[in-house]
């Protein structure tokens, strides 16, 4: 059987994931996100969090809720071997272990840019994740 690990359970990682569930078969593909956060963020809804119009639980979809037979694993990939079709992945508890794959789907998003602009690194907060809302 073949395994698709997806890197990053964001929006397009959650829904690779969500859509590939009821596209393939059980026997066809062996599913496994990886993501820090148990939960995909839907970033649109964050400044409305700021605002005081909604609960932060709004802008937060679980994955192990939604995502009824992907392996959820919580932890960073910090390094990808192509060429032997390995992560590695750094747990956000214990020791770091390696995950092989047939087909991997890199959805890491991105980081907030900090600009050039003096004291904006210490003093601002960045929009990407619930907690900063
Ligand atoms: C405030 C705000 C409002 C927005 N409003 C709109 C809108 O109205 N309409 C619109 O179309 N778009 C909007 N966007 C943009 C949209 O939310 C993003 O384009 C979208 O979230 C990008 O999806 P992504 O999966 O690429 O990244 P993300 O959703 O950021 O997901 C990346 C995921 O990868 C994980 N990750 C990062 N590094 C690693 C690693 N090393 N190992 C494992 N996992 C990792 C992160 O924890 C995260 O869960 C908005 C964005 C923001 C911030």
């Amino acid at each position: 059987m073949r395994k698709i690990l997806i890197v990053g359970g964001g929006y397009a990682g959650f829904y690779t994931a969500w859509k590939l569930e009821r596209k393939l078969r059980r026997d066809e593909a062996d599913l496994t996100i990886v993501d820090p956060r148990p939960y995909m963020t839907y970033q649109p809804f964050l400044p409305e969090v700021v605002a005081g119009s909604i609960e932060a639980r709004h802008a937060a979809v679980s994955m192990r809720r939604h995502l009824r037979r992907t392996h959820v694993v919580a932890g960073s990939v910090t390094a990808i071997d192509h060429e032997h079709r390995v992560v590695t992945v750094e747990p956000n508890t214990g020791d770091d272990f390696e995950l092989s794959y047939d087909l991997i789907v890199v959805t890491a998003g991105a980081v907030t840019r900090k600009f050039p602009v003096p004291g904006i690194a210490e003093q601002a907060i960045g929009l990407k994740h619930v907690e900063e809302a």
